[in-house]
């Protein structure tokens, strides 16, 4: 087949004209172009008098495609032969069913490969199926009750069901297409399979997850919800079973040889009890900050100029950082246009925010993470937990300067970089799901952040003008961006305790959706190569 790249078009072009276009670009006859599909798809609005879209195609022509494209440079046009996974022949001979911990991206491609190779894998969710979980969230923003064990961050699904569903990844692995296959068979929009920002929306999102869970049923999986792994039964250094607790009352065991940990980065207390069992676990960078809030319309015209309410160019994002030689560096995280700014607690007396957005993208505001970076080195202690009590503190902070009811502490960005409290909003509604109320964040965050954001700001308005709006909103605490700690493991993927293999973002080898998923199918495979 061939690959055929850059090939640039006008806003609202059809597959038909990238055909004709690709047929153009190598002088042959349109009608000659086989199996064609679009493989990639990207805006470039940097001259926004003249804004495009760049495409790249796949296809396959009848006789020598490589004479064909001999001309051509190799990142114009490539010949290719497409991937295909394929998972590696079982050699685990173990009666035993495998356990997975958790079902969320890192869980639920684990159990479909070690379902689809037979294996019969038992999967322990602690929150519930993704209708009542959705039921137990919408609960919680509307009358502040949380459900310590189904929420935002846990319940099937896992912590990306409530979000924007972005699945934009910096790993460049070659199961992400495999991922991506998945994801678009069990219902995820079909451009997710060429798009440059691929994203499902949380509204699509929980019906991709509901088909997989189906999946996984039909090839012999079992997904106990509402069951939370408590405690790991180790003997002669290897695991002989898990216990866990059904409906919050009921104790129970799995006698098994294998457990999969795609826990989260919130399982705090499942990260606590595997310290104190004698799994190594170690510090690891993570990051926090604050969701900052624009007007999408203002986004979308400093993006697109005047296309600004083109629908075929649809909400605008953005990506920001700003490394200064000296000192700590800030970033823009996990953008969500036409998006909410959610209460992702799952902590009695936190407040923790995060972003969303339907797959539409269609609401009045943008938001996004502002970041700083948290070296293992900002803590004094060696203690490898310290990361999880620094985020516990920070959101404790907000709860009680929120008010002690989940409202979430905010200011305005006027204010902020003039280091006085906001005591009324301006003309940017906030959308945080739990309300604001607007305070003063420097007494949530240490000053080495909050100084860090500020710098930010400035350096962020330098690159996009008009992101320093007086009246955005920013809103705290976003301190689960990532985990704080490293569940060690060794190549074949399991911990110091035999047929423990720590998996996905919880155990630190993961960030966001698509490298979860990719690391649940290295852990699956390291099972089926597993000679137990
Ligand atoms: C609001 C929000 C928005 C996000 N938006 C995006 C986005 O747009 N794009 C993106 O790429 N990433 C996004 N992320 C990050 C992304 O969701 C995670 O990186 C990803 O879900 C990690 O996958 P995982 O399977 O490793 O862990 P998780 O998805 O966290 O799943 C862990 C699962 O384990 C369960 N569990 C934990 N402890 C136990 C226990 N003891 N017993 C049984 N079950 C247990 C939990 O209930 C949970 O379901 C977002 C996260 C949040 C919270």
């Amino acid at each position: 087949m061939i690959r055929l790249n850059e090939i640039r078009l006008p806003i609202g072009a059809k597959a038909e004209d990238i055909k004709k276009a690709a047929a153009k670009e190598l002088n042959i006859p349109v009608s000659d172009i086989k199996d064609f599909r679009i493989a990639r798809e990207s805006i470039d609005s940097r001259k926004k008098d003249r804004i495009s879209f760049i495409y790249s195609a796949e296809f396959s022509v009848d006789g020598d495609e490589s004479a064909l494209i001999a001309a051509f440079p190799e990142n114009k046009a490539t010949v290719f032969e497409p991937y295909n996974y394929t998972p590696p022949a079982v050699r685990r001979t173990s009666p035993l069913r495998p356990v997975i911990v958790g079902f969320g991206p890192a869980g639920m491609f684990a159990a479909l490969l070690l379902s689809q190779a037979g294996l019969r894998p038992i999967v322990l969710e602690r929150g519930e199926r993704v209708e009542n979980r959705t039921k137990s969230v919408k609960n919680f923003w509307t009358s502040r009750k949380l459900n310590t064990e189904s929420n935002v961050q846990f319940g099937e699904g896992g912590a990306g069901t409530f979000s924007d569903g972005k699945l934009t990844t910096g790993i460049k692995d070659p199961r992400c297409r495999e991922v991506f296959r998945v994801l678009a068979e069990h219902g995820a929009p079909q451009e997710i399979l060429y798009s440059s920002k691929p994203h499902i929306g949380t509204d699509m999102l929980a019906d991709v997850v509901k088909n997989i869970r189906n999946t996984v049923i039909q090839n012999g999986g079992e997904i106990l919800f509402n069951c939370r792994f408590s405690d790991l039964i180790v003997a002669n250094g290897a695991v002989f079973g898990v216990r866990y607790i059904e409906n919050g009352k009921t104790e129970k065991e799995i006698e098994t040889d294998c457990v999969l940990l795609c826990i989260g980065h919130s399982a705090r207390d499942t990260v606590e009890m595997l310290y104190n069992k004698g799994v190594k676990i170690d510090k690891k960078p993570f990051s926090v900050g604050v969701r900052i809030e624009h007007p999408q319309e203002l986004i979308n015209k400093m993006q697109y100029g005047r296309e600004w309410n083109n629908p075929l160019l649809g909400a605008a994002d953005y990506k920001l950082s700003n490394h200064p030689l000296h000192g700590r560096g800030g970033y823009t995280f996990c953008m969500c246009p036409g998006g909410t700014v959610v209460t992702a607690s799952s902590e009695e007396g936190g407040v923790v925010v995060n972003g969303m957005s339907e797959y539409a993208r269609d609401g009045e505001n943008a938001n996004s993470a502002i970041l700083v970076g948290i070296e293992p080195d900002f803590f004094e202690s060696e203690h490898p937990l310290t990361g999880i009590a620094f985020q516990r503190e920070l959101e404790q902070k907000a709860y009680r300067l929120g008010g002690g009811d989940y409202t979430a502490p905010a200011q305005l960005v006027g204010d902020f970089v003039k280091d006085r409290p906001s005591v009324r909003l301006g003309t940017v509604k906030p959308t945080c799901t739990t309300g604001v109320i607007m305070s003063d964040i420097r007494k949530v965050l240490p000053d080495k952040v909050t100084s860090t954001i500020k710098d930010a700001l400035f350096a962020f308005d330098r690159q996009f003008k008009g992101f320093l709006l007086p009246d955005a909103v920013l809103t705290a605490v976003e301190s689960r961006s990532s985990s704080p700690v490293r569940i060690l493991r060794d190549d074949l993927k399991q911990t110091n305790i035999r047929g423990l293999f720590p998996c996905g973002e919880g155990a630190g080898y993961a960030g966001g959706i698509v490298s979860a998923a990719v690391d649940g199918l290295r852990c699956a495979e390291a099972v089926l190569l597993d000679e137990v």
